[in-house]
């Protein structure tokens, strides 16, 4: 797989990679300061600007450079390590208000999408969660029963669905989950600043924030000024702890896509998809895989890469993106003569219980943090930017299950490293196992 003139981009969505805007030049002030413009920080920016408030964006590199820029666009309601456990953790009451908070975080994108007419490709098809042989039609059908009893809209398809809808054929069984779809994340995230800008916030690109003070007003140095407001909006998601901040809350994990050339009209007939749902594989370390608009298919998550303490991990990683391409090989084999074109990783923020950390931090509770969607931060993410922006000002978030949950603090190192290894490699041969059985549908 050669990076080609892709190189330099960070991910197939952002290609070129985008100018960044003017950097921050002396010292400003406003209502709210926001470090970092993914879908949390430009979310927060313009729903605050909607509230009347002065904002003022701080990103290191450009509006997009992080996970926002980079993810496989799957648009979905997914919370929790999985269902059954979210039921058995939680409870019907708060696994449903948990439940809740996904599907409403999914309505918030998608009512975005169609009412500010954001150019991102949104196709509303849903995502499949498929097994890769019949002998998981079990389990599967366990999280639907459990999605049930939490209120959730997950259905098990029918064999002849299956055939009916034409899903690739290593869907061997599988549920929809019917709300969402799958977007392109590099135009979801360039429009959210366009609409930020447009509302009046203040965006400062290639402006890294180096150090916070506290205090009743936060002031941030950045290297050539400085930013100061009664609130700060942490919007870093898995680079926060490398501010020194919240190094409990969140570690990171690297994940990676590739993306193959676009499929001729005859190669796409080959696999069927006609409806061009997202599709999660139900390994422990699961598999993403979807068609672009442009009509190629971006496969990836599955082999992840953990990073001791906060250290940043390489984008590219030949063996991993051999790994990737070994995978799609094996889920795609009537596409023997597809190129995979490119590949390329980007952090995501893990929690110890896998829900969000969202809430007040610092001496003062002025220091807001939304942060650790554990990889499903395209709906959460984009919502809880909302949420923060009406904790600043004063208004009441909801979501009482969410913003300000007693959160699980992650180990410290070297504990943390040898215990998240250990999981990861009891998973991987789990998943090895359930790839040995592998079983596509007849067709
Ligand atoms: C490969 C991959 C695939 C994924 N696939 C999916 C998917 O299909 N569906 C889904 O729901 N989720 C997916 N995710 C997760 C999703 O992309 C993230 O949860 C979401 O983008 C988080 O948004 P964010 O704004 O909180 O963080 P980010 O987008 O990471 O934004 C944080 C920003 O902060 C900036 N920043 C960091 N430090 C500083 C500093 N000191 N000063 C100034 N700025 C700073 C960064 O440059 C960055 O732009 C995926 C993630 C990856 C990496």
């Amino acid at each position: 797989m050669s990076d080609g003139e892709g190189a330099r981009a960070p991910s197939l969505w952002l290609d070129p990679p985008p100018q960044p805007g003017p950097a921050l030049e002396g010292d400003v002030r406003a209502d709210a300061v926001v470090v970092g413009a993914g879908f949390t920080g430009l979310w927060a920016a313009l729903a605050l600007r909607e509230r009347g408030a002065d904002v003022v964006v701080l990103e290191r590199s450009y509006a997009g450079f992080g996970a926002s820029g980079r993810n496989a666009g799957h648009l979905t309601p997914t919370i929790g390590k999985d269902l059954p456990t979210l039921l058995r953790l939680y409870g019907r009451e708060r696994g449903g208000a948990l439940v809740r908070f996904a599907e409403a975080a999914v309505e918030h994108v998608e009512a975005a999408i169609a009412e500010r007419g954001l150019d991102c490709d949104y196709v509303a098809a849903g995502n499949v969660i498929a097994g890769v042989h019949p002998g998981q039609a079990a389990a599967l059908e366990r999280v639907a029963r459990a999605a049930r009893e939490l209120g959730g809209a997950m259905r098990m398809l029918s064999e002849a669905e299956l055939a009916e809808r034409g899903l690739p054929r290593f869907v061997a069984c599988g549920y929809l989950d019917e709300r969402g779809g799958v977007l392109d994340p590099g135009k979801y995230v360039r429009a959210l600043r366009e609409e930020a800008l447009r509302a009046g916030a203040r965006l400062y690109e290639s402006t890294p924030v180096d150090a916070i003070a506290e205090g009743p007003e936060v002031r941030v140095e950045t290297p050539r000024g400085s930013a100061s407001a009664p609130h700060l909006i942490l919007a870093t998601n898995a680079y926060t702890p490398r501010l020194g901040l919240l190094r409990r809350a969140v570690a990171p994990l690297y994940v990676s896509l590739l993306a193959t050339a676009p499929l001729g009209a005859e190669q796409r007939e080959r696999i069927g998809w006609p409806g061009g749902e997202g599709i999660y594989t139900a390994h422990e370390v699961l598999e993403s895989h979807r068609l672009t608009a442009d009509g190629r298919i971006v496969s990836g998550s599955r082999h992840v890469r953990w990073a001791y303490g906060e250290r940043a991990l390489p984008d590219r990683e030949p063996r991993t993106f051999a790994a990737l391409e070994a995978m799609f090989r094996a889920r795609f084999p009537e596409l023997a003569d597809v190129a995979a074109e490119r590949a390329w990783s980007g952090p995501i923020a893990m929690t110890l219980d896998f829900l969000p950390a969202v809430g007040r931090a610092g001496r003062h509770g002025n220091v807001l943090f939304g942060i650790g969607y554990c990889g499903h931060g395209v709906a959460q993410a984009s919502y809880v930017g909302t949420l923060l922006a009406k904790l600043a000002v004063g208004e009441d978030p909801g979501h009482p299950e969410i913003v300000g949950r007693r959160r699980v603090p992650m180990p410290p190192e070297p504990l943390r490293t040898l215990v998240a290894r250990a999981i990861l490699t009891t998973l991987q041969a789990l998943d090895r196992r359930t790839d040995r059985r592998a079983r596509p549908r007849p067709r």
